[in-house]
């Protein structure tokens, strides 16, 4: 840097960001303005991205590249700072050696908010180190429909528990503040309706309306935007015919209007190309970049046209110069709280010691612990050690035999790369790894042969899928690849066969079943939620053995087991669990931990239940279909534990309330059985009659209790009356006088709930 670009006011960490910003804005050429607006991708030609197109940000970029990059910058005119993004959605999730924890949905279910704030701020603190600064995480998608592919990015289906969780992860990574370098930046995404998909097919028209999105889709968003969340990713979907990308009512009326939120606003990949190629709603990427900035919109995802669009746009009066400014300086206003004019942040020393480090080896295994969902069991977990020198004792009264030989069987039960789920190492998005260290990950195999007590046979029992090359052709017509077709394998008699002799002279089988890489994620959804490959054949057979089948499905989502698994002893739902899901699984098979984990999404019967989430609107005929019932198999909320608990003596202290009022409650949970346990106090609220349809009953508040084996507490509920809205017909949100239910207990099952009725006047 030469001393005259030293003395120049943006580059003086003295000024206020304000006046660097408007400094520099000034400074900047047009070409050098809508280039700031471009996020490209880094496995491209990074050399044009910076040099000729002076992007403002790049993703995706490979170890070796942020290195690259950086030097680049530094190569441009103003050389300014490039914003490093990438998607840590569960851990770094494409760094070498970085800790991968369970999905979205695996933490979600274990319904603790710190938890999940100190895996963000773990991963911020391994993110941060690499030289990356912007992750887009956490989604704040609403799950609906469980065919999507998506489902194992979001925290479920319930917009209380998701906000709570969401704004939970926004504190982790962004820390105390941007100007701590171990801050990172994160992203609400994807704003907003993009999992209102039709058929669960991924990023079709969302058929939604304002009033829809304002009573689910929008409160968990408003809170991270009014909480300081610093970035907001778009959808990929329209909604009443409008790309999201060029939504104005959302992203300046809802967005920066209403809420008041300053920070940038990103589209997803190629958003604006898209609205060009595939939804067919601009005539050409000059009309799309022009339409793209005058909505609003601060950065552009992989659209590298953008670039000679927007300049073109400028050139055919489309848009004004100063059509970029504001865009610009929210950019810049980041960059500048960030320091990274002084210090750009890349690689730092001693990356190996904070990468994957036992510290977040143990928080890891802690928060998988508590996302395992114990969802039946008939006393056979957790297993029972045999008598000394191996010999089985007797039959538990009440519980199962002793256990001395187990069998692992099915295919998910050693495969490492597979129970890191999407958005992680091998899964795809990133080309410079094809998964992460072996060593660092416990199958379920590994975790009972390192701490079970038993002899341990493995047979692998059936396959899952394979994959081959989409018929239409193998990339979209933008270049990006298409995903490959799913191939189901055809039961393996010689596979099964293997499977039920090892079952046959077990005590327990332990059955890991569940689905793979190629039946979730971006442009995957599936058409049915049922095993597929050899696994229902291969659980039929082992159930049939007699042995006690012991099943873990380890799925990103919920799926739906056959039928012969209501003979099963146990189920277990793991979502993908990360690298320390087969430990934390064989510490709750041999009981070392106890099951807490409550579902954060019901399971369907049958896929044609969908939509099965279970704060559905009021009113249909009947409430089941003339072949099934509406039921879901396990509904929102529920999980068991190796204890029993009660409910009981729920008292209001009031039961006729104001508007300003606060709902005080109190209830007795007692652990009526032989193990400790946290439970997980749900309360919803229902109102009786509203000005229109609504939501039967909804989650207000929840909280877990410690409790010892037969201990009781008597917990207290507060719940602010201004929380007990509906969104009425003019769309606002609002209280209505009447009356209405205080419904506590352990699921949102109306028959384990307690109700107390209140009026609000
Ligand atoms: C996804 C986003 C992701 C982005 C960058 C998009 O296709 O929808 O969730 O952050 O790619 O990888």
């Amino acid at each position: 840097m030469t001393s005259e670009t030293l003395t120049l006011p943006y580059l003086n960490p003295d000024l206020a960001v304000s006046a660097r910003v408007a400094d520099l804005l000034d400074r900047m050429t047009l070409e050098e303005k809508v280039g700031q607006m471009l996020q490209l991708d880094a496995r491209d030609d990074l050399d044009d991205h910076v040099l000729r197109r002076t992007v403002g940000s790049i993703l995706h970029t490979s170890p070796e590249r942020i290195v690259a990059a950086r030097e680049l910058t530094l190569r441009t005119r103003l050389q300014i700072p490039l914003l490093v993004g990438e998607d840590c959605i569960h851990g770094h999730s494409f760094w070498p050696g970085a800790t991968i924890y369970p999905t979205q949905l695996g933490m979600a279910a274990s319904w603790d908010a710190s938890l999940l704030e100190k895996v963000a701020r773990a991963t911020a603190v391994e993110v941060a180190a690499t030289g990356i600064h912007w992750t887009f995480s956490p989604v704040l998608c609403i799950a609906r429909d469980l065919r999507w592919g998506r489902v194992n990015e979001t925290f479920g289906e319930d917009p209380f528990l998701l906000g709570e969780l969401a704004s939970a992860m926004v504190r982790g990574y962004q820390g105390e503040g941007l100007e701590d370098p171990t801050a990172i930046l994160a992203t609400a995404k994807h704003f907003a309706g993009y999992s209102e998909t039709q058929g669960g097919r991924d990023a079709s028209e969302a058929d939604i309306s304002r009033r829809k999105l304002r009573s689910w889709f929008l409160p968990p968003f408003e809170r991270v935007a009014r909480e300081g969340c610093r970035s907001f990713m778009l959808g990929y979907q329209s909604m009443d015919g409008v790309p999201i990308t060029l939504n104005d009512w959302l992203l300046s009326d809802v967005l920066r209007g209403e809420w008041g939120y300053t920070g940038t606003l990103i589209t997803d990949w190629d958003n604006v190309g898209r609205m060009v190629w595939e939804q067919h709603v601009q005539p050409d990427i000059t009309h799309a970049a022009a339409a793209a900035v005058s909505a609003g919109n601060d950065m552009i995802m992989n659209t590298p046209t953008f670039f000679e669009g927007a300049l073109d746009a400028v050139a055919h009066g489309l848009l004004a110069p100063d059509a970029f400014d504001a865009a610009v300086e929210r950019i810049l206003t980041l960059k500048f709280e960030l320091g990274l004019f002084e210090n750009p942040r890349t690689p730092v020393d001693g990356l190996e010691q904070i990468i994957g480090s036992a510290e977040h080896a143990e928080l890891n295994l802690e928060i998988t612990r508590r996302s395992l969902v114990l969802l039946e069991n008939d006393g056979t977990l957790p297993l029972r050690p045999a008598a000394p020198g191996g010999t089985l004792s007797p039959v538990a009264p009440g519980g199962a035999a002793a256990t001395a030989r187990v069998a692992v069987v099915g295919p998910l039960a050693d495969d490492a790369q597979e129970q890191l789920g999407d958005w992680a190492g091998g899964s795809g998005q990133a080309g410079w790894l094809d998964g992460q260290p072996r060593e660092m990950i416990t199958t379920v195999l590994d975790g009972l042969r390192e701490i079970a007590p038993w002899e341990i046979v493995h047979a692998r029992g059936a396959d899952i899928l394979t994959l081959a090359p989409d018929p239409a052709g193998a990339t979209w017509p933008d270049g990006q690849p298409r995903p490959p077709v799913v191939k189901p394998c055809a039961p393996d008699a010689v596979q099964i066969a293997e499977a039920v002799a090892a079952a046959e002279a077990a005590d327990v089988v332990v059955a890991v079943v569940g689905d793979a890489q190629g039946l979730y994620g971006e442009g995957r959804s599936t058409a049915t939620l049922e095993l597929i490959g050899g696994q229902n054949a291969l659980l039929d057979a082992l159930v049939d053995t007699g042995t006690p089948v012991v099943v873990i499905l380890l799925s990103s989502k919920p799926l739906v087991l056959p039928a012969s698994v209501s003979n099963a002893a146990a189920v277990l739902w793991v979502a993908n669990p990360g690298m320390q899901g087969g430990r934390a699984i064989a510490e709750l098979l041999t009981g070392a931990i106890e099951p807490t984990g409550r579902l954060p999404i019901s399971f369907a019967r049958h896929a044609g239940q969908q939509p099965t989430y279970y704060n559905q609107i009021r009113g249909q005929h009947g409430d089941r279909y003339a072949d099934l019932t509406q039921s879901p198999a396990w509904s929102f909320g529920e999980g068991l534990s190796y204890t029993t608990v009660s409910y009981s003596d729920l008292v209001l202290e009031e039961a006729a309330l104001a508007a300003s009022d606060t709902i005080v409650a109190d209830v007795t949970v007692t652990n009526t059985g032989e193990r400790p346990t946290i439970e997980t106090m749900q309360v919803y609220v229902r109102d009786r009659v509203t000005s229109v349809s609504w939501a039967d009953k909804e989650l207000k508040a929840y909280r877990q209790v410690s409790l010892a084996p037969g201990e009781s507490a008597r917990v207290r509920i507060e719940l602010p009356v201004e929380d007990c809205t509906i969104v009425d017909s003019a769309g606002d949100r609002v209280v209505e006088p009447g009356e209405f239910e205080l419904l506590v207990g352990p699921s949102s099952r109306d028959e384990v709930l307690l109700t107390a009725g209140f009026t609000i006047t």
